[in-house]
């Protein structure tokens, strides 16, 4: 199939600046000072591996957008609104989908976003016998009284990302000088400033509105969850739960039990308004959105911690995010559950630990232990839809950050660090490409073939 250069900026307000510098990582040969787009001049003396670009803002870590996946519904949308603002005059379109986003696109609304966002003259086909250059790649034809204007291909990275013809898309430039945790805490300590100072330093003054909104956006995710009730759509039949998990908590005696019940009733609330298709915040991820709006809601309504701690944490857990997202992946069909949910783990574990007041190597300890002890995590969506075992992983998760923060708060007076964030990351990105492609978002293996399609109305 002919497929032609589409790499001239747009203005959708989507996708911006296809970014055309070449490989996203590559190490370079770095001047003697950065300049922050907060105007600061700060120094950077290297060793290899400190210097390495690809570290796009935060912002694109957090963005809101309708569920259930952002690789396989945001991302999709992205593209075709890619498409439609470079081809305005097309009268109808042609979609071909392979990889994960064939396999378990009927599931995650992949076809449903297409053609609401395209229009009703559009044709999606599921190609399962082609062979894809990335789990996630998707070809739209823009097509004008049946003749051909143009076929682009896109690759769906994760957390809404594209690679459009091979060239990775990104709204902004690349603004931080480290892609590395030890290189970013060697420098932290040289300079006498925390991890969130770090950010704020590298991101400018615009950062604290644009989390203000998303810390919104996902304490709304939360709240319309909780209200809401019966089953979600799809096959399975999954009935909601947030919110009689929410009244069973508050029914409760024991404040232990109250605590991990009110989170983990969150943590299911954000992810049942995501598999509805509900709006969403990635973080990092759509699949895995439970985890930090939960964390977040909880914290601020139970445990009285301040908007500003949470905001500090926020920025971290972006960081942290980053992180997984520039050295291995965020995406699901590529490194399977533990780029999801492990991810969301690190960075909800090292956001309650910043929040705490808690030491850099305490946070990074946090993130470490989120991570690591997801390692080899599979993404087995049973009959393609986020729902099993995505909703309930996102509770159990959301549980387990805390349970870091906690322990990283002591482990290290009592314990020599062996295992570092950044080896950790390394180690996952390894993982996940040795995981077989039946576990990474093909709904060919694991709990996917082992639990029927039409559960029961508990889902059970
Ligand atoms: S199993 Fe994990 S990675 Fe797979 S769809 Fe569910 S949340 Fe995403």
């Amino acid at each position: 199939m002919l497929v032609r250069s589409a790499t001239a900026p747009v203005s959708s307000g989507i996708l911006l600046h296809p970014f055309t510098a070449g490989a996203i990582r590559h190490h370079r040969q770095v001047s003697s000072h950065h300049v922050t787009p907060a105007g600061k001049l700060y120094p950077v003396t290297g060793e290899q591996g400190c210097y390495t670009e690809g570290m796009h803002s935060i912002k694109e870590i957090f963005k809101k957008g309708p569920g259930p996946s952002s690789s396989h519904t945001l991302g999709p949308m992205n593209a075709a609104l890619y498409m439609k603002h470079r081809h305005p005059q097309a009268d109808a379109w042609k979609v071909r989908l392979q990889g994960s986003l064939a396999l378990t696109g009927k599931g995650h609304l992949t076809d449903d976003i297409l053609i609401r966002t395209l229009g009703p003259a559009t044709e999606v086909t599921f190609d399962l016998k082609g062979t894809p250059v990335h789990p996630n790649t998707m070809y739209i034809t823009a097509l004008q009284d049946g003749e051909e204007l143009e076929t682009v291909q896109f690759v769906s990275i994760g957390g809404g990302k594209l690679e459009i013809n091979g060239v990775p898309a990104a709204n902004t430039p690349e603004i931080y000088p480290h892609s590395t945790m030890a290189a970013i805490r060697r420098w932290c300590k040289e300079q006498d400033i925390t991890l969130d100072q770090y950010v704020d330093m590298v991101e400018g003054p615009g950062l604290n509105d644009y989390l203000d909104d998303i810390m919104d956006a996902m304490l709304a995710s939360v709240r319309e969850g909780l209200a809401a009730e019966g089953i979600l759509p799809g096959s399975l039949k999954l009935k909601r739960v947030a919110k009689e998990l929410h009244e069973d908590a508050l029914a409760c005696t024991d404040p232990d039990e109250i605590f991990h019940l009110l989170l983990a009733s969150y943590a299911f609330a954000a992810s049942e308004q995501n598999a509805a298709g509900g709006f969403v915040v990635t973080a990092p991820t759509m699949g895995s959105c439970g985890i930090l709006p939960a964390l977040i809601y909880h914290f601020l309504h139970d445990r009285n911690y301040s908007r500003a701690q949470l905001l500090k944490g926020l920025k971290v857990a972006g960081l942290v995010g980053n992180l997984i997202q520039t050295n291995a992946t965020i995406s699901g069909a590529k490194g399977g559950c533990q780029a999801e949910v492990g991810a969301a783990c690190a960075m909800g574990s090292a956001m309650i630990a910043c929040a705490a007041g808690q030491s850099d190597g305490q946070v990074e300890y946090a993130a470490e232990m989120g991570l690591e002890h997801h390692l080899g995590l599979t993404c087995d969506p049973v009959g393609g839809y986020v729902m099993i075992p995505c909703i309930e992983r996102n509770a159990m998760a959301a549980l387990r950050c805390v349970d870091n923060a906690r322990l990283s708060r002591h482990i290290l007076r009592v314990k020599h660090e062996r295992v570092s964030f950044d080896h950790v990351v390394e180690a996952m990105n390894i993982t996940g490409m040795k995981l077989p492609m039946e576990l990474k978002e093909s709904s060919l293996g694991g709990l996917a073939v082992v639990i029927p399609d039409g559960c029961d109305s508990q889902g059970q």
